[in-house]
């Protein structure tokens, strides 16, 4: 359906977990968020009936996400759940690699087709220190695998952080060369836990344009796609470049998200909230409920008056 501004919301982001096997610096504080109750996780029925509901809206575009998506036990069947009982032209997901070796089959026989993997620093020890934890092998064994299995296309997300991987550039551009992959820079947003960090890391994606003049633009068919796409001429991927802050997309925003805990967010930066476990776990008809917020979603995000959203990126999905 269409909010008030014109625009058709057809895009659902779905947080399945608040839960992370990660700490990446700019997203989570070392000792991680306070967690959910489990009483307070949407259960697999739940995110099932919100989806339905959703669907009837229009939505026909689902991207799973959380905190860490891979986490969450029995993911799988979730995943078939969802697709059994809806029609659904794209199924994605998002996810930091680390778990995706061992699940990778499980989840593509369940009907995911789309992957996104974020990865910042292709060097072990810079992805331990920015992830405070992980091992990069993990990661890198899981996207060979699922290029091995055919998932596409498959998206590398890398966040960047200036005096962090700004060196790396380069080497992410080249991962385009041979692998018909894209790879997305994606500009740090400030959230309230981070925004010293996330700012005093901040850097354009228009440098990146600046210091790799070999970056043609390239048409892109989506029309609401986040990515402004570019491509090195003969290289097999793409480069996509996500610019919230600098050139703001909320003009062709298609987006509404769930939180874990069964919160409707209309707009990643506003702390406004819709309760929808609240309606699913006091009999209250959900539709309308969505509809009207789906309505009012707001025109565009608020950034640059330095007000920022309460709920880590983690809690929220991004
Ligand atoms: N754990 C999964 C992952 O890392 O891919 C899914 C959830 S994570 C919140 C989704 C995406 O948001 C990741 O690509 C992550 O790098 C990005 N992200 C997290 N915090 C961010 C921030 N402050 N600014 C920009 N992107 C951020
Ligand atoms: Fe976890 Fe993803 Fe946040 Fe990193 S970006 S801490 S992997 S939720």
């Amino acid at each position: 359906m269409k909010d008030r501004y014109g625009r058709s919301i057809n895009y659902l982001r779905l947080s399945v977990t608040d839960r992370c096997n990660l700490r990446c610096r700019y997203c989570m504080p070392s000792e991680g968020i306070l967690k959910e109750n489990h009483s307070d996780i949407l259960s697999f029925e739940e995110i099932c009936e919100i989806v339905r509901v959703f669907v009837k809206t229009g939505v026909d575009k689902i991207r799973l996400t959380g905190g860490e998506p891979l986490v969450r036990k029995k993911l799988p069947n979730l995943i078939a759940a969802i697709r059994r009982e809806n029609t659904i032209r794209d199924f994605s997901i998002t996810t930091n690699g680390i778990l995706l070796k061992q699940v990778a089959k499980d989840i593509m026989d369940a009907g995911i087709s789309r992957i996104n993997i974020s990865l910042d620093s292709m060097k072990p020890d810079k992805f331990h220190r920015i992830t405070q934890r992980g091992n990069l092998k993990d990661v890198l064994d899981g996207i060979a695998e699922v290029r091995k299995l055919g998932f596409h296309p498959i998206k590398i997300n890398t966040v960047l952080i200036k005096g962090f991987n700004d060196d790396e550039i380069g080497d992410f551009i080249d991962l385009t060369r041979n692998e018909d992959i894209e790879v997305r820079f994606i500009e740090l947003m400030p959230l309230f836990n981070n925004w010293e960090y996330n700012k005093s890391h901040y850097m354009a994606n228009t440098e990146v344009i600046e210091r790799y003049p070999e970056l043609i633009p390239v048409t892109c068919s989506d029309r609401s796609s986040t990515a402004l796409k570019y491509a090195v001429p003969g290289y097999l991927g793409k480069v996509g470049l996500i610019n919230p802050n600098s050139h703001k997309f909320c003009s062709s925003c298609n987006r509404v998200r769930i939180t874990a805990d069964g919160k409707m967010k209309t707009c990643l930066h506003s702390d406004q909230e819709i309760d929808l476990k609240a309606c699913l776990r006091n009999n209250i008809a959900m539709e309308e409920v969505i509809r009207k917020n789906i309505f009012l979603k707001p025109s565009d995000h608020k950034l640059e008056t330095g007000k920022y959203v309460m709920r880590s990126m983690s809690a929220i999905g991004g």
